[in-house]
């Protein structure tokens, strides 16, 4: 077993797992709040922390194709939403890389 690092952001306004509290995103990195995840709403980050990748897939998503990776804390394995590897319409490629979060499953600290 390797030991598990957790990175931590600087910053009065960060997103936390829900279930194990551990710095998932910075609302500096937002880029949108108008996405629709599995639970319900959920916002479009450039950056996370702390997670891990599952294996790539397509899926087919309101937004069309996509080439995706689930996300999960990698501190506590809780499944936190997606990482955007290829769109395939052109209007969509500004997602490339970047990651979804679930809201319900973040926790905001004192902000
Ligand atoms: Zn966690």
């Amino acid at each position: 077993m390797g030991r598990l690092f957790i990175e931590t952001l600087s910053g009065p306004r960060i997103f936390k797992c829900r279930y194990c509290k551990v710095d998932s995103a910075s609302r500096d990195d937002v880029v949108s709040k108008e996405f629709q995840g599995r639970y319900g709403r959920a916002y479009l980050f450039r950056n996370v922390v702390n997670i891990s990748l599952g294996p790539i897939e397509e899926r087919q998503l309101i937004s069309g194709l996509h080439t995706v990776n689930d996300v999960y804390c990698s501190s506590c394995q809780q499944i936190l939403g997606w990482k955007y590897d290829k769109a395939y319409e052109p209007s969509q490629k500004y997602k490339e890389g970047m990651y979804i979060l679930e809201r319900e499953r973040m926790l905001k600290e004192g902000w």
